[in-house]
């Protein structure tokens, strides 16, 4: 594959023709830098200005935006990778959603005034309950991967990872094999 593709359609980290295999080999590779706790996985290897780095596809990359792409797909054009949990070492994909820069500044400032953290977040983010049911609904079959992305407001990739078990490992709820999102 020919890295360059990436900046000509203006994807970031394109890995999405990359094989499964390839993909999960990176994300053990990237794991092995990281504590899994229940909560936030945090970086234990390179920072700089305050976030992981890792070499990945040839090049130095902020480790929660390679995260986000081993699990997500591509991060569009312009689209920033941000923390739901405000911790900028953690890089738990359940904790990363995509956004502008000025949600980023947006962000830092509602912080600044209330002090809060992380709590109001407009971000949907799952549930292990939630996880646990989108397993259940997909191991009793009639659905697809695309329909419970679109009922719980996430990607199709994201819902596969949770129903094979790539993520939110931690959880319960029937396993799917994995095969081809
Ligand atoms: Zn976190």
């Amino acid at each position: 594959m020919d890295v360059r593709k990436g900046c000509e359609t203006g994807m970031e980290l394109d890995v999405q023709d990359m094989p499964q295999e390839w993909i999960e080999k990176e994300y053990n590779r990237l794991m092995k830098h990281v504590v899994v706790q229940p909560e936030c996985w945090d970086w234990t290897a390179t920072l700089s200005n305050g976030y992981p780095r890792f070499r990945f596809m040839g090049r130095m990359q902020v480790a929660h935006r390679v995260m986000y792409a081993l699990v997500n797909g591509p991060i569009p054009e312009g689209m920033v990778v941000r923390h739901t949990c405000d911790n900028s070492r953690c890089i738990n994909p359940e904790h990363l959603v995509l956004g502008t820069q000025r949600d980023n500044i947006a962000d830092r400032e509602s912080r600044g005034r209330n002090g809060n953290v992380g709590e109001k977040s407009r971000w949907a983010r799952l549930t292990a309950e939630e996880v646990v049911s989108i397993r259940e609904r997909y191991a009793a079959g009639g659905i697809t991967l695309k329909e419970l992305g679109l009922m719980h407001g996430v990607s199709q990739n994201t819902i596969h990872a949770i129903v094979t078990g790539f993520s939110w490992k931690h959880v319960g709820g029937p396993l799917t094999r994995r095969r081809a999102a």
